[in-house]
């Protein structure tokens, strides 16, 4: 199996069985995303107490990128400073312009791949743009 295939497997898993796909009762706050080039909505939930990300939970339908994609950061995500957090998601955002991903990004390295098909560029970033969205506002 080469290293494609390995991330073909890993986004398959994240999209057939997403973790933290719920809502979040205790959230502080929470963002609706829209991809309207490929039909792909989310709403992503923060519960977030002193600067530092406690859970991150996602609701949405979509394809599935977009729905790994969201199960990825869901999980990066907490534990995480708002700081780090913001940190995170550049690092997501380069790696979709083509730069190799850091070892931060976790699972979501696995993406790597959508950065050469433009048109789905976008589902692939649908969560982290959501999340940069909330954290503007903290
Ligand atoms: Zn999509």
């Amino acid at each position: 199996m080469n290293l494609t295939e390995i991330y073909r497997q890993v986004v398959l898993e994240h999209s057939r069985q997403p973790r933290n796909k719920r809502q979040l009762l205790s959230a502080t706050h929470q963002q609706k995303g829209i991809n309207p080039s490929c039909g792909d909505e989310l709403e992503l939930f923060l519960e977030i107490s002193n600067d530092q990300i406690i859970k991150a939970t996602f609701i949405g339908v979509g394809c599935a990128i977009s729905q790994a994609s969201a199960s990825m950061l869901t999980v990066l995500l907490e534990g995480q400073s708002v700081q780090n957090a913001l940190a995170l998601a550049a690092d997501f955002h380069a790696m979709m312009r083509g730069s190799s991903p850091t070892e931060a990004l976790g699972d979501a390295a696995a993406l790597q791949g959508v950065s050469k098909l433009h048109a789905r560029v976008k589902c692939a970033t649908l969560a982290w743009q959501t999340l940069e969205v909330i954290l503007q506002k903290t």
